[in-house]
């Protein structure tokens, strides 16, 4: 079953915002088996959208519309959809019904365009959207389906999920596709494809591997349509078994958990507390741990100590050694994560000091050095590590690397 994901919207085109919608449906049509052939951006117009809905349709089975369902004169893509289908705009009582109450509660009159939201065309079916005042749209042509959604994700999201997956599953007979993740850390990609090159040569046909590398971390995707129940899963975790033992080292964790979500529930299994110290991060190694919900169970404390009075102030870091060492050095990483555990009161403690650039670097501490300090109830090290030439890299990598430093040391 083959499928083509249409976004519209002129803010897509010009930039503005980023096409998230593709991502998250991607995601969602691969589960159930549905193979995205192609994804397409188009801009607001009636022309692009008939176009591509042809060409759509000639390659497809199933075609997803997000965007352009709209109140205002900008969004076009339900007009076009009932002139594409040869269908009149007919007024739902339901819907507007629906639309009324949803508006009067958030304070907000019910106008002529807000009706003309309740307006869909005859043919299809309404899949009702309770987050918002657009209903999504299903259509059926010559055995094939256009969906089409409104462009705001949440809206999306609940819509998809809800009645747009439950909806494809039960109208087509799909073979679900397999995806089982292993993360890897501490070997580069290049260094693991040839660790692991005997197993991948050897890996059984109807298994695909792919490798994701991130900073830090490579995951070992393998995928594989199913074909009867759980065979395949449990040909992908033999192979994964085998690889356990050719890099037992590296494996970090399987499907989508990040490096900083292991920790996290490591530090909640195992009732410790943790504490960050942050330089030339600023605040992002801290941000990664408060972004999961649940963090308050061990999160304590981030420090961003950006200048050395702060580093002495907060963290009690000696100002000799500063003058000495300088603040991108082993004795001031080692101090800034001990002061964080102190003044954090935690049982972890990790820190980072470095040279983001693009100014502030030497022959002898070039742009891209950054000290890593780690404190834990064995003791205290510093290790140094070159983090990249960009400043955006040089601070996305030092968190990673900081967050890795964590792991292993917990
Ligand atoms: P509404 O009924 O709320 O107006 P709509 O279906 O008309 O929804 P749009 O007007 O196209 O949707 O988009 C609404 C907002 O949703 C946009 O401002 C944009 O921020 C977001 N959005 C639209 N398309 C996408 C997309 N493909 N990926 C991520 N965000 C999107
Ligand atoms: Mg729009």
């Amino acid at each position: 079953m083959k499928s083509t994901i249409v976004t519209i919207g002129d803010e897509i085109l010009i930039g503005q915002i980023l096409d998230t919608n593709s991502q998250y449906i991607s995601q969602a049509l691969n589960r159930i088996g549905v193979v995205v052939a192609e994804r397409t951006s188009i801009g607001d117009s009636a022309e692009q959208i008939l176009a591509t809905l042809d060409r759509a349709l000639d390659r497809s089975d199933i075609v997803v519309i997000t965007g352009g369902l709209g109140p205002t004169k900008d969004d076009i893509t339900k007009h076009t959809l009932a002139r594409y289908f040869n269908s009149e705009l007919i007024y739902n009582s339901n819907e507007g019904e629906f639309i009324e109450t949803l508006l009067a509660r958030r304070g907000i009159p019910f106008t002529e365009l807000n009706r003309g939201q309740a307006f869909v065309p005859e043919c299809c079916t309404v899949l009702h959207n309770a987050h918002g005042t657009a209903p999504g749209m299903w259509f059926e042509k010559g055995g094939k389906v256009v969906i089409s959604l409104p462009g705001v994700p949440f809206e999306m999201k609940h819509l998809n999920d809800d009645t747009v997956v439950p909806m494809l599953s039960s109208r087509f007979a799909l073979k679900s596709i397999v995806h089982r993740t292993m993360i890897t850390s501490g070997i580069p990609e290049s260094l693991l494809a040839e660790q692991i090159a005997s197993w991948e040569d050897n890996l059984p046909a109807e298994l695909h591997l792919a490798y994701l590398p991130a900073p830090n971390v490579v995951r070992l995707r393998l995928s594989a349509y199913e074909v009867d129940g759980q065979s395949v899963s449990r040909t992908i975790d033999k192979e994964f078994d085998k690889l356990k033992q050719i890099i037992p080292q590296a494996i970090v964790g399987f499907e989508n958990a990040t490096v900083e979500q292991l920790v996290h529930s490591w530090m909640v299994e195992n009732g410790k507390t943790l504490s960050v110290a942050e330089s030339c991060t600023g605040g992002a190694l801290a941000a990664k741990f408060t972004a999961m919900a649940g963090a308050s169970a061990y999160f304590n404390a981030g420090v961003v100590s950006y200048s050395n009075e702060a580093k002495r102030d907060i963290l009690g870091v000696n100002m000799e050694d500063i003058a000495r060492y300088g603040a991108v050095s082993e004795a001031v990483a080692i101090q800034m994560a001990e002061g964080a555990l102190r003044a954090g009161g935690s049982d972890y403690a990790v820190s980072t000091t470095g040279i983001a650039g693009p100014t502030g670097g030497s022959a002898e501490k070039p742009v891209g050095t950054v000290w890593f300090g780690v404190a834990t109830p064995k003791g205290s090290f510093a290790v140094m590590k070159n983090c990249g030439t960009d400043r955006s890299q040089i601070i996305d990598r030092a968190v990673a690397h900081a967050i890795k430093l964590l792991y292993e040391n917990l």
